[in-house]
Formats: C-alpha cells, sequence, structure tokens
C-alpha cells in the first residue's frame, strides 16, 4: 500500500464494497504470486485462451468460456458474437456491420447505468439497442412483439442498478427468446453464482472477474460453444482494445479456483463474523443502533447503521466526517437520506474493524460533544 501513499494518495479503508471507484478487489496472496509468476514469463497466449476457456466453462458448468478484461467488455464481445457470427468480415466490420440482424431487445428497465450505459455497449458491439416495455413494468406479450427476424440477442441485466418489480424474470426471458430461436445474453457482473443464468438457458453470461471472484481487474464470458468461438473471433476486432494479459487471465484462474473452493458458504460465513464484530464495536453510541443484516440476493452480510434522532448528526454528516479522513473510509451510501449507512464486510480485514468502529464512535460522540 505504500506505493499508493508515495504516489501522495490516502489510504482507503473499504467499507463499501466491490466497488470499481475504490479499485473493485483487493487479491489474496496466492492471486498476487499467480499475477506475479504469470508476469515474468512468455506463453502461447492461443493455447493460454484455450486453457481459461476450458477452466471457466468448468467453474460455470456451460459448454464453453472466454477471459476479458473486465465485464463490460464481455457485454461488447458477447453481443457483437451474436451479430457477426464467425465471419470473419464481419468481425472486422463492427460496429458498422453489414447486416440487417442487428437488434438487440432490452427491457427498459434494465437498460442501467452501472458506470457506463448498457445501452452503449450494444452499440459499440454493432448492436441497435431497442428498449421493450416501460420503466416499471415489461408484459410477455411486449417481449415478443420486439423478436423479429432483425433481432440478433435479448440483453439481459441481473444487478441491484436495474428495477426489480415488474420485470419479466429470466426463465420467460429464455423461453420467449428460445420459441423465436434469438439468443440471450446475460449480463451478471456482479452475482456470486457462476452456474444459475446458464442452468437457466441462458447463452451466454458475463461475469467481472474483480467482483464476487476477487480476482485482478478481468471479466469472464461462460456459454454456448458456437457463440464463445464467435466471442474469441472478437479479439481480432474490436476484442483488441480490450485486451487482457497472460497475467491478468492467471491471476483469474487462480482467483475463480480459490473461489470454488471457498463457496458461497464460506463466504457467508466470513462476512457473517466480520458483520457480527462490526455490531459489537458499535454499541453504547447514543442515537446509534446496529445489526447485522444479509443481501437481498446474495450471501452477503453487513452491519447496518441507523442514526436516530438522538444522534446530533445525519447519515449523510456522517459520511462527510469519514471521507474528510485519512485513512478515507468508505462506506455504502444508497439508504443514507433515510438514516441508513452500510458497512460493507467483503473488503475489510479484522484488523480494521476497531479503526472503522473507533472512527464512527469518534465522529459521533465529538459533534454531539460539539454542539452541546
Ligand atoms: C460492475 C458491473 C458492470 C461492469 O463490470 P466491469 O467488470 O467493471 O466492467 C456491468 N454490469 C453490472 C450489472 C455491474 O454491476
Amino acid at each position: 500500500m505504500d506505493l499508493f501513499a508515495r504516489l501522495g494518495l490516502r489510504r482507503v479503508i473499504n467499507a463499501a464494497g466491490k466497488m470499481t471507484y475504490l479499485g473493485a478487489s483487493a487479491v489474496e496472496p496466492e492471486v498476487v504470486q499467480a499475477l506475479a509468476d504469470a508476469a515474468q514469463g512468455y506463453v502461447e497466449m492461443d493455447r493460454l485462451m484455450d486453457r481459461a476457456g476450458e477452466f471457466v466453462a468448468q467453474a460455470a458448468g456451460a459448454e464453453a468460456g472466454m477471459v476479458t478484461s473486465c465485464a463490460a467488455a464481455g457485454i461488447a464481445i458477447g453481443v457483437a458474437a451474436t451479430i457477426t457470427g464467425t465471419n470473419l468480415t464481419r468481425v472486422h466490420q463492427v460496429p458498422w456491420v453489414e447486416t440487417s440482424r442487428r437488434k438487440v431487445v432490452i427491457q427498459r428497465g434494465h437498460a442501467i447505468d452501472f458506470g457506463a450505459p448498457i445501452l452503449q455497449m450494444i452499440r459499440l458491439a454493432g448492436g441497435e439497442p431497442v428498449e421493450v416495455g416501460s420503466v416499471n413494468a415489461t408484459k410477455r406479450t411486449e417481449l415478443e412483439g420486439a423478436l423479429g427476424e432483425e433481432v440478433a440477442a435479448v440483453l439481459y441485466a441481473v444487478s441491484h442498478h436495474a428495477v426489480q418489480d415488474g420485470m419479466l424474470p429470466l426463465p420467460e426471458v429464455v423461453d420467449a427468446a428460445q420459441a423465436a430461436g434469438i439468443p440471450v445474453v446475460v449480463d451478471a457482473a456482479a452475482e456470486v453464482d457462476l452456474q444459475k443464468f446458464i442452468a437457466t438457458g441462458a447463452d451466454l453470461v458475463v461475469y467481472s472477474g474483480h467482483k464476487a471472484i476477487g480476482g485482478p481487474t478481468s471479466g469472464l464470458i461462460a456459454g454456448r460453444s458456437p457463440l464463445i468461438a464467435a466471442c474469441r473471433m472478437q479479439n481480432q476486432g474490436i476484442g483488441r482494445t480490450m485486451k487482457i494479459g497472460k497475467e491478468g487471465i492467471i491471476g483469474l484462474l487462480a482467483a475463480l479456483e480459490r473461489y470454488q473452493h471457498q463457496g458461497a458458504d464460506g463466504m457467508g460465513e466470513s462476512t457473517r463474523a466480520l458483520a457480527d464484530s462490526l455490531v459489537l464495536a458499535l454499541q453504547g453510541v447514543p442515537g446509534l443502533t446496529v445489526r447485522a443484516v444479509k443481501d437481498g440476493t446474495r450471501p452477503i452480510w453487513r452491519a447496518q447503521l441507523h442514526l436516530g434522532p438522538e444522534a446530533k448528526m445525519t447519515a449523510r454528516a456522517l459520511i462527510g466526517h469519514l471521507e474528510a479522513g485519512d485513512p478515507v473510509i468508505k462506506t455504502r451510501n444508497h439508504e443514507a437520506d433515510s438514516g441508513v449507512i452500510n458497512l460493507d464486510t467483503r473488503t475489510i480485514t479484522i484488523e480494521q474493524v476497531p479503526l472503522l468502529a473507533l472512527a464512527i464512535r469518534d465522529a459521533l460522540v465529538k459533534e454531539a460533544a460539539g454542539r452541546a
């Protein structure tokens, strides 16, 4: 971490989660070792890509797989594959492919911005986004009505960014798309379960390597063999602008291996223990109640802070205090306007628990004293 300090950057205690703006994931020592070893050698890249693809396929329970530089790249490459197939001329034409089959259908409530608009990934790939339904509801007939001759793919986003209520669930989308002979590409960038969406019938699924899996900056695509072959071919086209190096690939494989052994239950247990110790360390602060809460869909436990009227400080003000210090403390703030701050436990260590608790106590108690 001295590297960051030498550049004049503040230290960060990350209780926000696996956020791109904080560097996504801090990798485990065995992943560091794999990265370092790979960076120092030479390898036949095509064969490395083949082996990595097999590894990804096995992890996802899919026919085939591929490693990419990130999930956003995976979405663009996956969509491009549905438009070009394995026709090299078309691969070279992306994003202006000479074909009438280039529409990409997406539910309006899935047209998210994950730091960049998902619709732009479609356009980058040569697709023409077609949004169906309304912001808060899609009817099956609306989806079916859009699935014509000119449609290359349906893109489905699984994310807390997406509208949840009123959207067609994946099994229904797969059902409708299969009936029309159109592949479904799933953006599951931050999801924990590597097999669920393939098992549901998705043709391609995209994940970030640096989110749940805990790898270096990277991504992966798993899915049907012909489509993955078309994905691989994009490396001779737009994929070249999204290149991942040997060290990134090897680092991701090391993280993937570790992730498979740990399993989702392992993550549940370790995050529960950290959340409990945060709850304990934050007892007895006037106006503050803390409890451990589980993520809506994933086996992740967090410490949830409620600032009551007695707290003499709003959640926003507390966030401001925590972000002004050195180390900077970053928290999950999307419920801050209701007086709630969440502390993510995937990205902190047990050693950081007392530091974190002390900073929160100090801010609340000093502020209270200052105003008394
Ligand atoms: C994070 C995220 C992305 C982008 O992932 P990167 O690997 O950072 O490119 C795309 N979609 C969703 C739903 C995400 O959460």
